[in-house]
């Protein structure tokens, strides 16, 4: 079939390579080029967060799971298995664990938590640096055979009608395009810091006395997060949030305290209440967005389920 995939984050991405191997003739049409996506600006680490339904959810990273793990035999996409510490205030199970395959993760050792945490766990997880990642999607859409054009779309109907189907990728702009009320903005900030410090590690802490913060070490900086403010679309960066990055940070891994600040970034994350993947009623139209925290997370469990819709 024909289709074309509206949008060129991680997720219309992701779901245009599925649609190929599928074996169907795709092309883009994206407004913004990959690197200036919401998707070029995450931290991004496998792990479901401001993302529902739970159950649906959990499926998908399950499967973005494995193909995540697979590919990261390849240094030369940008995913790598990371042992990942995540703090807790409360000894119970997260809902995520359900997706991480058994024997991957485990209670983290009371030596191993930062003062004041008494829980964690220590999980093998995907990290995948988006620097590399996003062109290496987007080389493998055009080595499959892919055109991509640039260009705002303003009306999905009328571009249904030049193909067999279109997929609705476009984050948070989906909201305005469709007419959905559901959609909102989650701001995200996030510091690079130079990658000069000793007993660097991937850290973080949701729902504990520092959140949220995070650190993800990369190979050309460390990234350190974060906020996750609901309904506010405010793209700017701001010094009062990088503060408390900072210093947040440095609470987990004090070494950080004299990190070397490269760039401050913002991305407006696609929150809604629950992912929206269906087939718009009586149409060839299929809606892929509002993947709030989570995109990386679930790209290739979503991204297979509109494959299998084309049928429905
Ligand atoms: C600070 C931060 C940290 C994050 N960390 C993580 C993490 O650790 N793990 C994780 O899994 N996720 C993380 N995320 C979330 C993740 O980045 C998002 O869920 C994901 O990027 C959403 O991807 P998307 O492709 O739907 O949207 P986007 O990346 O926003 O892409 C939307 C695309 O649609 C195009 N578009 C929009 N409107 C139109 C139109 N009318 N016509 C044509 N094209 C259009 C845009 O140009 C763009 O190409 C993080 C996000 C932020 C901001």
């Amino acid at each position: 079939m024909e289709i074309i995939v509206v949008g060129s984050g991680v997720i219309g991405l992701t779901t245009a390579i599925a649609l190929q191997e599928a074996g169907h003739e795709v092309q883009i049409f994206t407004k913004d080029l990959p690197k200036d996506t919401v998707s070029a600006v995450a931290g991004a680490i496998w792990m479901p967060f401001h993302v529902e339904p739970v159950e649906r959810v959990n499926h998908w990273s399950m499967v973005s799971y494995a193909i995540f793990e697979k590919m990261a035999a390849d240094a030369s996409n940008g995913v790598t298995m990371v042992d990942f510490l995540t703090l807790h205030a409360g000894s119970e199970l997260p809902d995520w664990l359900g997706a991480v395959p058994i024997g991957r993760y485990r209670k983290a050792a009371v030596g191993e938590l930062p003062p004041g945490y008494q829980h964690g766990f220590v999980t093998i997880v995907p990290m995948i640096e988006t620097p590399i990642y996003l062109p290496f999607l987007q080389k493998k859409f055009m080595e499959n055979g892919g055109k991509q054009t640039v260009c705002e779309v303003k009306n999905l109907a009328e571009v249904s009608t030049q193909v067999d189907f279109v997929v609705n990728c476009t984050g948070l702009a989906a909201g305005k395009l469709t007419g959905d009320k559901d959609v909102f903005p989650i701001r995200g900030q996030i510091l690079k810091v130079e990658n000069n410090l000793p007993g660097m590690a991937y850290l973080s802490d949701d729902d504990g006395p520092n959140a949220l913060a995070y650190i993800f070490p990369r190979r050309d900086c460390t990234v350190l997060g974060g906020t996750a403010q609901v309904t506010n679309d405010d793209e700017s960066p701001n010094e009062e949030d990088a503060v408390e990055i900072l210093r947040r940070c440095s609470n987990l891994l004090p070494v950080l305290s004299t990190a070397v600040v490269k760039s401050v970034t913002v991305g407006l994350r696609p929150g809604r209440k629950t992912i929206r993947l269906e087939r718009e009623p009586a149409t060839n139209i299929i809606h892929n967005y509002g993947h709030g925290g989570g995109g990386y997370t679930v790209s290739w469990g979503c991204a297979l389920e509109v494959v299998g819709l084309l049928g429905s």
